[in-house]
């Protein structure tokens, strides 16, 4: 009987230690809930990579011939107080169940994590998520754009023009990838887009690695302003080089993009997140922490 009051007096308090931890953990899973963010919060999602046998095709002066290199395949998520926005959605999530990946012409791409689960893991589903914007139609941007068709799809008026264009649909296999987004709910725009209306997200055109390609600038609270790249440049040694890619639509555009893109930039003292760029992905927070 003794024994068994001093287990109740010392049961009492792990009793309100418990009441006090269940309390705490409720705090942080609520504070974690979408939506609940004050200020923006940016989270870097994995969203593919592609092994390059020789990097020669990313610069017309041969800088790069006969180098091998990884790359990274991110989509990043912008969780706002006033609504989501993924910036770019990786390769198509279905190449996940390929163990190998899809290889052509020196390219190795796979993916190994889905777009999907990595929001689920934040208790989102593609429903939950406002806008989706791409920074150009290719396959490693544009690959799990069908997911979101409930979203707004926020694209330049010239990217827009150019992937539903008699030209782009010829080219079969990449027009399959985004064909789906002929009925998407569509927020086009020229120069530049505000997506919140408050200076903290802008999507900025920067043509030349496809007609319509765009960059973003995001602005957050702590960690200050970063400017995303799309492919304008595709690796740190492409931007020291300011390097045009053997595949580039309109160079002209494309080196006028690049030093509008450094201006910015600078202007803004923000950091550059060459989106392709393994270094750039790793100096990030590891999903499913934030930047804020
Ligand atoms: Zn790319």
């Amino acid at each position: 009987m003794l024994a068994s009051m001093n287990l109740v007096r010392n049961l009492a308090p792990m009793r309100h230690i418990a009441i006090l931890l269940s309390l705490l953990i409720f705090t942080a899973a609520c504070a974690d809930k979408p939506g609940a963010t004050t200020s923006p919060r940016l989270y870097a999602l994995d969203c593919g990579a592609i092994e390059v046998d020789d990097m020669a095709l990313f610069s017309r002066d041969g800088a790069f011939d006969g180098q091998r290199y990884s790359l990274v395949v991110p989509c990043f998520l912008i969780m706002h107080p006033s609504g989501m926005l993924l910036w770019d959605t990786g390769y198509d999530e279905a190449m996940a169940v390929l163990p190998d990946g899809v290889s052509g012409g020196g390219f190795h791409s796979r993916v190994d994590v889905r777009l999907s689960d990595q929001l689920a893991q934040l208790g989102l589903s593609p429903g939950d998520i406002d806008y989706v914007a791409l920074s150009h139609h290719h396959p490693d941007h544009a690959g799990n754009a069908g997911l979101f068709l409930q979203s707004t799809l926020i694209l330049s008026a010239a990217e827009h023009g150019y992937m539903f264009s008699s030209e782009a649909r010829a080219s079969t296999q990449m027009y399959e990838t985004y064909a789906g987004l002929k009925n998407a709910n569509l927020a086009l725009f020229d120069g530049a887009r505000d997506v919140f209306g408050d200076g903290t997200v802008i999507i900025k055109s920067a043509p030349g690695h496809t007609p319509g390609s765009t960059v973003l600038l995001l602005k957050l609270e702590n960690a200050g302003s970063l400017l995303f790249t799309g492919d304008l440049y595709t690796h740190e040694a492409g931007r020291r080089a300011q390097a045009i890619p053997d595949f580039t639509m309109d160079a002209d555009a494309l080196r006028q993009s690049i030093i509008e893109f450094e201006e910015l930039a600078a202007a803004e003292n923000a950091r550059v997140v060459i989106q392709h760029e393994p270094a750039d992905f790793a100096a990030l927070p590891a999903f499913p922490d934030y930047l804020d």
